[in-house]
């Protein structure tokens, strides 16, 4: 046997799993897809296409309904000999203004060779260059703009529905779907706006348990082999998913968690004992993601959190958090943030399910206060600002967890003497 061997007990395709996979049909959506199916058959018709806006929580499915029927309307589309069709799909994650969209559009229709920058133009002429790009295309055209809320400004969401009723297009006819995860983006944009882009909206309610399950029992039958999944799996990781967010997404994540460290065990078979083992991995990595994210004030303010805790000081009030606060700022060579600004860093901690906060009331005369206690395990929070921890020194209270593995980064971290605060 060589260094490697392949695992093929517990998956048939692993893959499935995976962001990128398109199931070939979706569960649950029939609604939804017929409303959206009705709104693109002026295509087929060789219409003027409507225009789209498709908006829901994320992991409800909207990209994965665009991809299913876009590519079912193309394929359908090519039986037609008086259709050209085109559909140019961006995300918009990355883009946040007008500006580089109109850019990556003109790109997405030009040779390698002819690629425009990101910059250096004037808008209207990237404009000029689209409309131009566009009408050389001709025939339909449909844009879809997925995650548009990252953009900033509404200026192409505005220019682009109305291209040819302003003269700027004499040939192609185009169609904008545009897809947001977030509910107020709508509310948000001009009315002018609202009015062109948003002519068939359609909205994808978060799932419910029973939903997922569904979902899930399908991957599964493309992703594991037969009767590998102990029956509480699916249940369990669809409960899960209804309760944070309804989100696909994030049960298909688990359920690939549980089906990799069921692979790590090697056992043959996935017990609710995986799931709940890949929901603490999973919710370690999102806090850990959170708290790398953070300022390091947030950090400062996190780890004088942490000492006092493990000292048996906590629930703690804000103005008690603060001398720790200062003087580990101080030790670090920073100036200490005013008390407010110091606050919003513990309210945002909060916000991000790392720490936790009480509200208590201050007796009769009314008024209330919040006391905040650590809401995490030591060793992933120190793990996660490892940097600041370093920059502070090691305080008293946690050097027990620095420095008794060997294998740790702190064996030569200063420890520092911390005088009584
Ligand atoms: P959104 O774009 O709304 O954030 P996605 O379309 O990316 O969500 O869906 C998230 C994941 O869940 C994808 O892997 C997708 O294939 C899967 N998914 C979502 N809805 C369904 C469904 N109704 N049937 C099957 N798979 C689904
Ligand atoms: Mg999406």
């Amino acid at each position: 046997m060589g260094m490697f061997e392949r695992d093929t007990d517990i998956y048939r395709d692993r893959d499935a799993l995976r962001e990128d996979y398109q199931p070939e049909q979706l569960v649950g959506r029939d609604e939804e897809l017929d409303t959206y199916r009705a709104a693109l058959q002026p295509v087929i018709n060789g219409e003027q296409p409507n225009n789209v806006f498709l908006y829901g929580k994320t992991g409800v499915g909207k990209t994965a309904a665009t991809r299913y029927l876009l590519q079912h309307l193309q394929e359908d589309a090519a039986h037609y000999d008086d259709i050209e069709l085109t559909v140019v799909a961006l995300n918009c994650d990355g883009l946040t203004s007008s500006y580089q969209v109109a850019t990556r559009l003109v790109n997405e229709f030009r040779d390698d060779t002819e690629q425009i920058s990101t910059t250096g133009y004037p808008r209207a002429s990237v404009y000029e260059m689209l409309w131009s790009e566009l009408d050389e295309c001709g025939g339909t055209i449909l844009i879809v703009l997925d995650e548009v809320d990252h953009v900033e400004d509404d200026s192409i969401l505005y220019q682009l529905p109305r291209a040819r009723a302003n003269g700027n297009l004499s040939t192609a006819k185009i169609g904008i779907v545009g897809i947001s995860n977030d509910f107020s983006f709508r509310d948000d944009l001009s009315p002018k706006v609202r009015s062109s882009l948003c002519e068939q909206e359609i909205h994808f309610p978060a799932y419910d348990a029973t939903d997922l399950q569904k979902i899930l029992e399908q991957r599964v039958e493309v992703a594991f082999h037969d009767g590998v999944l102990d029956p509480g799996v699916i249940p369990l990781c669809a409960a899960y998913g209804a309760k944070d967010a309804g989100d696909a997404r994030q049960s298909i994540d688990l359920l690939m968690k549980a089906g990799d460290l069921a692979r790590d065990d090697d056992t043959e078979r996935v017990a609710e004992e995986h799931v709940e083992r890949g929901r603490r991995a999973l919710e370690r990595g999102r806090i850990k993601e959170g708290i790398t994210g953070l300022t390091q004030h947030g950090h400062l303010v996190l780890y004088a959190l942490l000492t006092l805790d493990l000292e048996n000081e906590a629930p703690v009030r804000s103005r008690d958090v603060r001398p720790r606060y200062t003087r580990f700022a101080e030790m670090a060579d920073r100036d200490p943030l005013v008390p407010r600004r110091m606050r919003d860093h513990l309210s945002e901690l909060a916000m991000l399910g790392i720490i936790s906060v009480t509200e208590r009331n201050e007796g009769r005369r009314g008024g209330t206060y919040r006391e905040y206690a650590l809401d995490m395990d030591v060793d992933l929070l120190l793990d996660a600002m490892a940097d600041t921890v370093q920059d502070v020194g090691v305080h008293q209270s946690v050097k027990e967890f620095l420095l008794e593995d060997p294998t740790d980064d702190f064996t030569d971290a200063r420890v520092s003497d911390f005088a009584e605060d």
